[in-house]
């Protein structure tokens, strides 16, 4: 079968070899952090324009024949910093022996790279634009965030002329079935643990049936962070992020990244995902990119605290006799989760015995506790309560969100750092009041 794109050919002899010298599916995030970002606290660049000593060498940082800094649209030193980081954090065992000081400047020569966007969403979708052509067809897992569920069921599918295949990528058969009737399907996209039911998809198995059929895979690796999870050591092509979440950690930055094969990272060309960055411009800012480097040296810290936080809340709900179902990754040993995750995360949901209202009503007393907010996004110290069905996924459509298995009395916890009693008795209090 054909390969699908130009670059894919090369990259798959790559990634072969990169997964065969893998020593372990778990990298120590910890360790290359403080030993990198201590010898190379950026500061912050914020020029939008280089001066050149003269337009023969303008001319050639444009020809790519030097590499030089031109305009903030397309690169910039601090947002670079944060870019060496997510490639070194995503993708270490493509950095072959290189000594983890050296890494961020012989970064230029490693075959996976990424590329940071104003949000998440950027990330996505120029992603996508600079893959798809109208008239292509991709596979999708059912249940995305919200608004990239609308992006590609709405945006792609009905307006951009995108065909959009829509499985359930937690059963193999069907992505095995959905390549065998789509051939020319480019790609697989998906969230693991998914936004916001938490289900989770095997990697490694998704990624052997696409190679299989020269499709690339996208992972949305938002939830589980590089600290917990790296798609492209089980297989994946493309990671990304909303670097809003976790990564930044403290609520108050906003981006987005892309980690994959740097044929396409770098390519300037239609097709490439620079280009597409160029193109299109949904560029970070750099303080941005200040703020989320500052957050990542904390991360691994914060993650473990996160997973303590929410392996307490789980067992609580899970005995709650107003708590009908709890979704979490860990409720069961033996499972993918426990495969392909070193431990499972902040992120929890359960349902209630109610309607939507009563659903409503119930986390509506959350303004009365000592811990939570109600409020979108995740990742942050505080504990937010989150009704998909009127809040994140609000504009999937209703009929849409039960097949999805999204339904009215799903709550979406994002657990804080708080102190875990405190957290539990303000969850007690409020299913106190449920009906
Ligand atoms: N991916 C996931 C899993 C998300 O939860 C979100 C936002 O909630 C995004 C992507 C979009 O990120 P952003 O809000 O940074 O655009």
């Amino acid at each position: 079968m054909d390969y699908k794109f130009p670059w894919q050919q090369d990259w798959n002899r790559v990634k072969k070899a990169a997964l065969k010298n893998l020593t372990s599916r778990f990298p120590n995030p910890s360790e290359d952090l403080t030993r990198t970002t201590l010898n190379q606290l950026p500061g912050i660049d914020r020029r939008t324009t280089f001066a050149f000593e003269s337009v023969e060498q303008a001319r050639a940082a444009f020809a790519g024949e030097i590499a030089a800094d031109i305009y903030l649209r397309l690169t910039n030193p601090t947002i670079r910093e944060l870019e060496n980081m997510l490639t070194l954090l995503e993708a270490r065992h493509f950095c072959g022996n290189l000594a983890v000081p050296d890494l961020p400047t012989k970064l230029g020569e490693s075959p996976v790279k990424s590329l940071c966007f104003s949000c998440g969403m950027a990330a996505i979708s120029h992603t996508l634009l600079a893959l798809l052509n109208k008239g292509d067809t991709i596979i999708t897992d059912q249940v995305l965030y919200g608004c990239t569920d609308n992006l590609f069921n709405t945006e792609f599918q009905v307006s951009k002329g995108i065909n959009v295949v829509e499985i359930n990528a937690e059963k193999l058969d069907e992505v095995e079935q959905a390549f065998n009737d789509n051939p020319d399907a480019k790609l697989i996209y998906f969230e693991t643990p998914s936004n916001p039911t938490l289900g989770i998809k095997d990697i490694g198995a998704i990624a052997e049936i696409a190679d299989r059929h020269n499709a690339l895979v996208i992972v949305d690796n938002t939830f589980a962070t590089p600290c917990l999870q790296n798609p492209l050591r089980l297989g994946a092509d493309i990671v990304v992020h909303s670097l809003t979440k976790y990564i930044n950690g403290h609520g108050d930055a906003l981006g987005g990244s892309v980690t994959g094969p740097a044929q396409f990272i770098d390519g300037n060309d239609s097709g490439g995902l620079f280009y597409a960055r160029r193109l299109y411009g949904g560029v970070m800012d750099p303080a941005q990119a200040l703020g989320i480097l500052r957050g990542i040296v904390s991360l691994p810290l914060r993650m473990e605290k996160h997973c303590d936080n929410a392996e307490r809340v789980v067992s609580f709900l899970k005995t709650h006799p107003k708590v009908e179902s709890v979704y979490f990754p860990g409720l069961e040993t033996g499972n993918i989760a426990e495969r392909q995750m070193r431990r499972f995360g902040g992120m929890v949901a359960f349902e209630i015995d109610a309607n939507l209202e009563q659903t409503a009503k119930a986390i509506n007393q959350v303004v009365e506790q000592e811990i939570g907010y109600i409020a979108v996004s995740l990742g942050l110290p505080y504990t937010l309560y989150d009704h998909p069905a009127g809040m994140t996924h609000y504009f999937v459509e209703p009929e849409q969100r039960v097949k999805k298995g999204i339904t009215d009395t799903l709550i979406r916890l994002s657990i804080g750092l708080e102190d875990p009693e405190r957290i539990i008795n303000s969850i007690g209090n409020i299913l106190e009041h449920a009906k």
